[in-house]
């Protein structure tokens, strides 16, 4: 029952995100006006709007101008369904939660954000970074809370100055958030499976000619699911990452 109301607020929640992911590269208020038809300016009424049902019952399309409505408007609800259950499931009714579904929530708008505009908003890493060090006394500690933002983010800087710009701002402000929420050595596991899966990525796109090794690969979405993973999961990735290694 607690489970059912926890899906129901998180693709509530996932509605949020689409608009979020939609309006913030284009400095648009997240707040007003309420939700309309990218395609024809139609404003959506409620029925419009209810989490996967309405995309499935219109069929993928606009009802007034019949426009394709794009999949990443359910896959974002789909995907906050799972990732808010999945957290409320290992903490329970505590902080801990609570602190799972803000960062999971920056990381959903942050990942695709980059992917679809190749922009990481300012609006959430910067409160991010201060977000996560409010919270972060209660989870990991002050200090590496601290250090990982500094440490992790500084690293970014230095990939960017080596690869001349290949890396941009946002990637280092993602890095600073991610930095205050894992922690440095969650900040440093996070580097590693972000930067394994990105260069499998690559070398998949340039095996297949869709890349050179000139093409700059978008670092966010996999720097997001990878800080998601390590949040969660830091304590068994590290277990099979020494059953496998001793
Ligand atoms: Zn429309």
């Amino acid at each position: 029952m607690v489970n059912i109301f926890i899906i129901i607020f998180a693709l509530l929640c996932g509605s949020f995100l689409n608009v979020a992911i939609y309006r913030l590269p284009r400095k648009e208020s997240v707040l007003w006006p309420g939700s309309h038809c990218p395609a024809c300016g139609q404003s959506l009424k409620a029925w419009d709007l209810i989490p996967i049902i309405s995309y499935i019952w219109l069929g993928g399309r606009c009802r007034y101008c019949k426009e394709r409505i794009r999949p990443r408007y359910p896959l974002v609800e789909i995907l906050t369904a799972i990732t808010f259950l999945l957290v409320f499931l290992k903490w329970g009714i505590s902080v801990e939660t609570g602190t799972g579904w803000i960062f999971t929530a920056m990381l959903t708008i942050t990942a695709f954000t980059d992917l679809e505009e190749g922009i990481i908003p300012d609006l959430i890493t910067y409160p991010g970074i201060i977000i996560g060090l409010l919270l972060c006394p209660y989870m990991i500690g002050i200090k590496s809370s601290v250090l990982g933002a500094i440490i992790f983010s500084g690293v970014f800087v230095g990939i960017a100055i080596l690869s001349h710009g290949g890396m941009g701002g946002g990637d280092i402000k993602l890095a600073g958030v991610i930095g205050t929420f894992t922690g440095y050595g969650g900040s440093v596991l996070t580097l590693i499976i972000a930067s394994l899966a990105g260069g499998i990525w690559a070398a998949i796109l340039i095996w297949q000619g869709k890349a050179d090794h000139k093409t700059a690969i978008k670092f966010g979405p996999f720097l997001s699911v990878a800080a998601w993973l390590v949040w969660m999961y830091e304590i068994e990735i590290l277990d099979v990452y020494l059953r496998i290694f001793s």
